[in-house]
């Protein structure tokens, strides 16, 4: 018997319709690349949504039709994000900072029709356009007044949609229907296409929206830092329409100075980013000796955070983090670190210890630890293995079905999502990484976890940035070497460093050698890339041996 509810499919127009009708009125703002702040409406963007929706059709863009973009969190994107999709095209996100090569394998890949950049692409775009045959048409997203000389035939956004109506209505269709593509970045082997649903984006974005995760009211104002073309910037340009928060979009500068005073000027409450530009912030502010008017929360994601750092959030700044993981295969989000009732009233320091956890699940996902036999390991905080996950907004398989099932099924006939990740959970939920699989140190048989060093380092005052990595020892297969990179001006001997992990972490722990180095390699989603330190280092002759 089914229920006699209405049958509406879940399909991601309705966000911007939503936010249209009853947040009509309510703000985006855009720090362009041409130079300068956009500023316009909710009913506005919806409106050119509905233009470009004319505008694709008119181009030949057909549903299914993958469209490309190479661009930073802005209003056109934004645009692009719903008129793709609303229209039962998809909206392919490409990461500008992968090296060209991927971009072209992806881009191919993924057969994307048109791609859409920002002008600050425009020389990688005239690079990669011959090898990538199968795109019909290079958009510029701006205007004619600032269209470049190029060797290639552009077309302009804002011409592209000027000739088009806004008499548009968004198709009703299956909710199983491809929404978005995002290639996870490929550290190892080629990028691989996950294709999310409107389904899985609308249910994902309801979960981000609750207290206990990203926390998003109609009273926010929101700027993601974090990029459109990482994992959908978190859900943001779904969940901000979908609680009709004011929304701020950095644009190219995420510099510390460029997002301080976008937080102030349009009195942002809320951000989203990963710990590497947090430090560019907080450096700005502790250099200038600057406070947070509005701004009250942060998520932070992507790597781990180290824990001084949300101490000085928190202590210094009076700024919530909330410590979030999660993968491009998750949608990404997974885990969020809040307290229960019952540590509500824990000790400051008990406290702290939990937020360097990655947190506990949001409903709608999943999770085991499980040891190399398969078998479900306890929730004791200590036990520690490969991370699954399972649910409604988690990747079942790969585009083109590259690289095979990644699915693993369970005694019960359940189906569970390796993520790569070795964590612990403890009694109550919350989940702690300790690495990427691939990243453990192991030495002499035993595990050593490379991120809780890193912590430890990180909370050195003198220590701006620390990665840890195995380097090959004769007689414990691996030790730990510890690469960091110094605060501008501060003064710091390897003795002392070592020193300072005297009773915070188990001797056997402790790093056999410290490197100072100016600044660390990082991926294209702003992770310590450490299969390049570990190359750099891999002849590294640790004191001793
Ligand atoms: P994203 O693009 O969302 O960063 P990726 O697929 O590139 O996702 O990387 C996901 C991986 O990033 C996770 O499997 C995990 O190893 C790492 N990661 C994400 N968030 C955290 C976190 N809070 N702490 C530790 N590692 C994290």
């Amino acid at each position: 018997m089914h229920g006699l509810m209405m049958s509406m499919p879940l399909q991601i127009s309705s966000l911007l319709r939503h936010a249209d009708r009853y947040h009509g009125d309510t703000q985006i703002v855009s720090r362009t690349v041409e130079g300068g702040i956009h500023r316009y409406t909710y009913s506005e963007a919806h409106r050119r949504a509905r233009q470009l929706a004319n505008a694709l059709g008119a181009l030949g863009v057909r549903p299914a039709d993958r469209i490309g973009t190479l661009a930073w969190n802005g209003f056109r994107h934004f645009e692009i994000y719903y008129a793709t999709s609303g229209s039962a095209a998809i909206c392919h996100t490409i990461n500008p900072r992968l090296f060209p090569e991927q971009i072209v394998y992806i881009v191919n890949h993924a057969a994307d029709q048109y791609v859409f950049f920002d002008l600050t692409f425009l020389k990688l775009v005239e690079g990669i356009a011959p090898h990538c045959k199968g795109v019909r048409g290079w958009v510029a997203m701006t205007d004619k007044a600032h269209m470049p000389d190029s060797t290639l035939d552009l077309l302009c956004y804002e011409d592209l949609i000027n000739g088009h109506s806004d008499d548009y209505t968004w198709p009703e269709f299956d909710e199983n229907t491809a929404s978005s593509l995002c290639y996870t970045s490929g550290t190892t082997g080629n990028p691989k296409g996950v294709l999310y649903s409107h389904r899985s984006t609308i249910l994902h974005a309801y979960a981000a929206g609750l207290p206990d995760a990203l926390n998003l009211a109609a009273r926010d104002v929101v700027m993601p830092v974090v990029p459109m073309f990482h994992a959908n910037a978190w859900s943001l340009p779904y969940a901000c329409p979908l609680a009709g928060c004011k929304m701020v979009f950095p644009g190219a500068a995420l510099d510390g100075a460029s997002v301080y005073e976008l937080f102030e000027t349009e009195k942002v409450t809320m951000s989203a980013g990963v710990p590497t530009v947090w430090l560019g912030l907080l450096q700005h502010v502790e250099q200038h000796d600057l406070r947070f008017s509005t701004f009250r929360r942060t998520v932070i994601g992507g790597s781990a955070c180290p824990p001084a750092m949300i101490r000085t959030f928190e202590e210094s700044y009076d700024v919530q983090v909330l410590h979030a993981w999660g993968m491009t295969e998750m949608s990404p989000l997974g885990t969020v670190c809040t307290f229960k009732s019952q540590q509500a009233n824990l000790d400051r320091e008990a406290q702290y210890a939990l937020q360097a956890k990655q947190g506990r699940p949001i409903y709608g996902v999943d999770m085991k630890i499980v040891d190399d036999d398969g078998k479900e390991l306890p929730w004791d905080g200590k036990a520690f293995g490969d991370l699954l996950v399972r649910g409604p907004w988690i990747t079942a398989e790969y585009l083109g079905g590259e690289g095979g099932n990644p699915l693993r099924e369970d005694g019960e006939g359940r189906k569970w999502f390796p993520t790569g990740d070795v964590a612990t959970i403890d009694r109550d939920g919350f989940m702690q990484i300790t690495d990427r699989s691939k990243d453990v140190i192991k030495s002499g048989g035993e595990w050593i976890s490379s991120i809780d060093l890193e912590n430890t380092a990180m909370a050195h005052p003198a220590v701006k940035e620390a990665a840890v990595i195995g380097v090959v020892h004769p007689k414990w297969d691996e030790r730990p070497l510890l690469i960091v990179v110094k605060k501008p001006g501060a003064a710091l001997a390897r003795e002392e460093l070592l020193q300072f992990f005297q009773g915070k972490v188990a001797k056997w722990w402790l790093p056999d050698d410290v490197v100072f180095v100016d600044e660390l390699p990082h991926t294209a989603t702003g992770k310590v890339l450490k299969t390049k330190l570990r190359e750099d280092y891999k002849a590294h002759k640790l004191p001793g041996t």
